[in-house]
């Protein structure tokens, strides 16, 4: 099966083709690590995710390497200890694993490699050094620039002119760069701020050069896939490509450019005093990651998704019918070798997860219907694998079923609920047919599904 893949470098669907495919090489720029993630940053991460398990679906597990680095030294972390009293090591550290248990919790598997950016600084300035040497980077005032008119392809991911780049808002304009396009490589450090020795004096790395530093250290000078949002185009992704093709001679960086769109909630663009500044922290309070990442997966990864909780309380219900399905299948799943091949189509075709996600539904309707052992063991087993690559259906769907509903903590616990059906059991075998009807009545107003089945009655929170 050939992989699709949209290369924003390009601006066309093509086939996928690994430089090597015993080592299928993936980077996507990971967080900077300063505040909670918002639902925005999370798309890339489930976009890519998804991505990351078709490849190792489709070229063996041991055989693809993922890289998402964590930016740990930014100004934005230094304002923020500024502004906080905090230290900027506590910032880090706390945001860092917040991150990375958020991401969990919407299904997304660890990347392979996970570079800290602090952890990487001799490899920025010997990269830089390069750039220096090479006339593609100069020093001033304790700054080193990269100087964009020695690239001529400058430009080039992005589409934009010179015009437009130098004009663009995310351009700093500033007194010692020869031409107002150059972008920071390296910058000097006040005695209060993180520092590191290098041949332009104490100072930390600009941004851009901290991925392009990292994906060189962990997946070589050329590798096949770079992923991102697409407001990382311009100017991080042309800059990284500027940097490590200069500093290489002149050799590729990376085959395939892949962009995630836009993402709004509620119908505008995320702001905290419109009360649409989701974090993932907080939905999960409220929701279950798997239902968050259902979400956002069922639009397709290049068009803008309009993100809003009444898309993740349907994507909740959705989740309940199929693990209802799976449960109501009694019988062991009998799991087959590969994944239901409309599923891997559909996600082969750039990465289509709506059309993955309607063949997951036409399973669930065929496993609802099936009557035979056999026919159920089998559809069962499919519909858990399909869903297990695009990161759902993997829980145990009682636990799913009795504990799906967050933020109800002051309403019945597990145990009442079975101390109920204990008495509404009674009732019925004494055939006081009001009072288990009234317990059933009850448990309904509180959310809770009773389903009585041959000797056993089942439950399950609404
Ligand atoms: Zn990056």
């Amino acid at each position: 099966m050939t992989i699709q893949l949209f290369n924003t470098l390009k601006r066309v669907k093509e086939d996928f083709v690994p430089i090597d495919e015993r080592r299928v090489r993936m980077y996507v720029c990971g967080p900077t690590v300063y505040d909670y993630a918002h639902i925005g940053n999370a798309r890339p991460v489930v976009v890519f995710d998804v991505l990351y398990r078709l490849l190792r679906e489709t070229y063996g597990e041991d055989h693809v390497i993922y890289a998402r680095n964590i930016t740990d030294v930014d100004d934005k972390i230094i304002n923020r200890a500024m502004e906080s009293g905090e230290s900027i090591s506590d910032i880090t550290k706390r945001t860092e694993q917040a991150f990375l248990d958020d991401m969990s919790a919407l299904g997304a598997m660890h990347p392979d490699v996970q570079p800290r950016a602090t952890e990487h600084i001799a490899g920025m300035i010997t990269m830089i050094g390069k750039l220096v040497s090479a006339g593609h980077a100069y020093e001033a005032e304790g700054h080193v620039l990269f100087s964009v008119e020695s690239y001529r392809e400058y430009g080039g991911l992005s589409g934009r002119n010179r015009d437009e780049m130098v004009a663009g808002a995310r351009v700093e304009v500033a007194p010692y760069k020869r031409d107002p396009a150059d972008f920071v490589l390296w910058k000097p450090s006040e005695d209060d701020q993180p520092g590191w020795e290098s041949p332009w004096g104490r100072g930390r790395p600009g941004w851009h050069i901290e991925c392009s530093a990292m994906s060189e250290q962990h997946l070589g000078p050329t590798f096949d896939i770079h992923g991102g949002g697409q407001d990382l185009i311009f100017p991080h992704h042309e800059n990284e490509i500027a940097q490590s093709t200069c500093a290489h001679g002149g050799s590729k960086y990376v085959n395939y450019w892949m962009h995630n769109g836009y993402l709004m909630a509620e119908g505008e663009k995320m702001s905290k005093s419109l009360g649409n500044f989701y974090t993932v922290h907080d939905l999960l309070d409220e929701f279950p990651g798997e239902a968050i990442r259902l979400t956002l997966l069922k639009t397709h990864y290049r068009q803008p998704l309009d993100f809003r909780k009444d898309g993740i309380r349907e994507a909740k219900k959705e989740l309940d019918e199929f693990y209802l399905a799976l449960r109501n299948a009694d019988v062991k799943a009998e799991i087959p070798d590969q994944v239901s091949a409309p599923v891997l189509e559909a996600l082969a075709d750039d990465i289509n997860t709506p059309k993955a996600i309607s063949h997951l539904f036409e399973l669930k309707t065929k496993l609802n219907a099936a009557t035979d052992g056999r026919e159920k063991s089998q559809l069962k087993g499919e519909l858990m694998l399909s869903g297990d690559i695009l990161g759902v259906l993997g829980q145990d769907a009682d636990a799913w079923l009795r504990g799906s509903i967050k933020g109800d903590a002051e309403g019945l616990s597990d145990g009442d609920i079975d101390a109920l059906i204990e008495q509404r059991n009674q009732a019925r075998a004494g055939k006081d047919f009001a009072t288990s009807d009234r317990i059933r009545d009850e448990l309904a107003a509180q959310g809770v599904i009773l389903e009585d089945g041959a000797g056993t009655t089942t439950w399950r929170r609404q």
